[in-house]
């Protein structure tokens, strides 16, 4: 096997390596492509940790908002994780007007 270069290959697309968030290097808009975004400091759902957890950005585009990661909607996750607050809320709460009616 010689390595034989081969001029009518189609441009390199960013590898999964090259997406480094911690550099500001996010994974492309699922929405224009575009590699250009914008770290989200909060949000009504996660408030500052959630779009933290989620490498949260903001496509400066088309103002997509996605995981810089993965390059894939936060819906699932956004879901996931409002509900998950809401049970650990509400469980906060019943412990807390036990503790108080005892
Ligand atoms: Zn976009």
């Amino acid at each position: 096997m010689s390595p034989s270069p081969n001029p009518f290959e189609p441009p390199p697309a960013p590898r999964p390596e090259s997406i480094d968030p911690a550099n500001g290097n996010f994974a492309p808009c699922p929405r224009c492509g575009q590699p250009i975004a914008q770290r989200v400091g909060f949000t009504l759902w996660g408030g500052v940790l959630g779009p933290k957890l989620f490498t949260h950005v903001k496509c400066q585009t088309c103002g997509n908002k996605y995981n810089g990661k993965t390059g894939q909607s936060n819906a699932s996750v956004i879901a996931v994780y409002t509900v998950g607050s809401i049970v650990v809320g509400a469980f906060v709460a019943i412990v807390a007007m036990r503790m108080l009616t005892i």
